[in-house]
């Protein structure tokens, strides 16, 4: 048995070419485009933008696409968009980065944490009946680190209960749920573009939608200088033009914009080497105890998409019983670079239990509801306590590289019963709010 570098052993993992990890990949064509736009001053005008836009609509296969400023404003828009309002109940899963949710409170509305899928770690279906009542008003899917939600099931109970769907695919830009791209099965697909997603371009989002009513009201809502006659259709919305009804500003720099015209050119062929690498890591796993894969059988259509910020399951009975964070410490002496835990269950933080935002007296979660869906939380249990950890996202199939990786993981798993001597450093926090600039 080799000695564990957590031990004073070699590292498994050394010499990383840098070409590995680095993203976005910028090349001359994407420097060229920004400095055609910078040169112009062109940064806050909206004609590369409304290129983008259409090129990003053809791509995605939407009838419309709207660019926003970041992935936050997309989502609040999409909210505005299906037409979430004052006592409504969002429902969206508890694991989750908060920005797929808080916006709903900028309109009075509020959010209802549904738990997720043991195997995707998305909106589990089967949780979505626990969570409806007479306020529910629309669902939001997150497509999480990579995997596709289970979307048929979603989409059926929506239609069931006459709810909305937004989908929030800031993970998994470009991706497939049998065969079709997400983003195209709710009423309204909204996404980050910002530099640490798969789809990278400086800082942006994304709004793409079939409904006509639904991009005008987001176009409305962040996009005061397109809310005229010739751009808008909707006649409700053209008698408020030139205010965004929002209140707020969610243009595209168009610096990001161009790099954003070089990257789509290039996103699938990147995206599909990601996946490339990513399966010859998990491949070269398969069947060892302690580790699971969390991905999608290919065979069914479905993708991980740019496998955005990718994490395994640990099987703690299959390793001795060792803890998750011990697991981690002993990967990272090896040089691998992993945290554990994913995202932090939404739920338990405070923010969702008593802040009072507008000064209203009462908790903004429920100062606009008819129910206190505080009580709801407390059935929410997947979502903190699955035992997942981050792995390398590598962007270059080089197997070479990768199996010092597989190596690692191996090395430790072999070595487990040494590890159980160590002191448990269970961190404060079961899990981190953001996966950027982590590796
Ligand atoms: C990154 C992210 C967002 C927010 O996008 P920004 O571009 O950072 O504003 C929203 N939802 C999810 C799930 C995200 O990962």
């Amino acid at each position: 048995m080799e000695k564990l570098a957590i031990f004073g052993g070699e590292k498994a993992v050394a010499n990383v070419p840098g070409e590995l990890f680095k993203w976005p990949i910028v090349t001359p064509e994407d420097e060229a485009a920004v400095l055609e736009v910078l040169r112009r001053g062109a940064m806050s005008a909206t004609d590369v933008t409304t290129q983008f836009e259409r090129e990003f609509a053809a791509w995605q296969g939407s009838r419309h696409a709207l660019a926003f400023c970041n992935g936050t404003m997309a989502l609040q828009a999409a909210m505005y968009a299906i037409g979430l309002g004052a006592g409504d109940e969002l429902i969206c899963p508890s694991k989750s980065y908060w920005g797929c949710c808080v916006q709903a409170f900028n309109l009075g509305a509020t959010v209802v944490f549904a738990d997720i899928e043991e195997h995707s770690l998305c909106l589990d279906p089967d949780d979505l009946e626990r969570c409806v009542g007479p306020d529910t008003r629309a669902v939001m899917v997150v497509h999480y680190l990579g995997h596709p939600a289970d979307m048929d099931r979603i989409m059926a109970f929506a239609a069931k209960h006459g709810l909305k769907v937004i989908e929030d695919v800031s993970h998994a830009q470009g991706g497939l749920y049998k065969g079709k791209k997400l983003g195209t099965f709710g009423d309204v697909g909204a996404m980050s573009l910002m530099s640490g997603k798969s789809f990278a371009i400086g800082e942006g989002g994304m709004l793409v939608t079939d409904n006509r009513e639904a991009y005008d009201r987001a176009l409305a809502y962040a996009h005061y200088e397109r809310s005229d006659a010739a751009h808008i259709v909707t006649p409700y919305l053209l008698r408020y033009q030139n205010i965004a009804l929002g209140g707020m500003k969610g243009r595209l720099n168009q610096m990001s914009a161009a790099m954003g015209r070089v990257q789509l050119k290039y996103y699938d062929e990147r995206a599909a080497e990601i996946r490339r690498a990513m399966n010859y890591f998990w491949d070269a796993l398969e069947g060892v105890q302690g580790v699971r894969a969390h991905r999608v059988d290919e065979a069914t259509g479905s993708t991980m998409a740019g496998w955005y910020a990718p994490h395994g399951f640990f099987v703690p009975e299959e390793a001795g019983g060792l803890a998750l964070c011990t697991f981690c410490e002993a990967l990272n002496a090896e040089g691998f670079g992993t945290r554990p835990y994913g995202n932090f269950p939404l739920h338990t933080h405070r923010f969702f239990s008593d802040f009072d935002r507008n000064h209203t007296g009462k908790p903004t979660r429920i100062a606009y509801s008819a129910r206190d869906v505080r009580e709801l939380d407390a059935a929410v249990k997947v979502s903190g306590a699955v035992n997942i950890f981050s792995v390398p996202w590598f962007k270059k199939y080089m197997p070479e590289a990768i199996d010092s990786y597989v190596h690692a993981v191996k090395k430790v798993l072999v070595a487990s019963d040494e590890l159980l001597a160590l002191p448990v450093h269970e961190p404060d926090t079961k899990g981190c709010w953001s996966f950027f600039n982590r590796q």
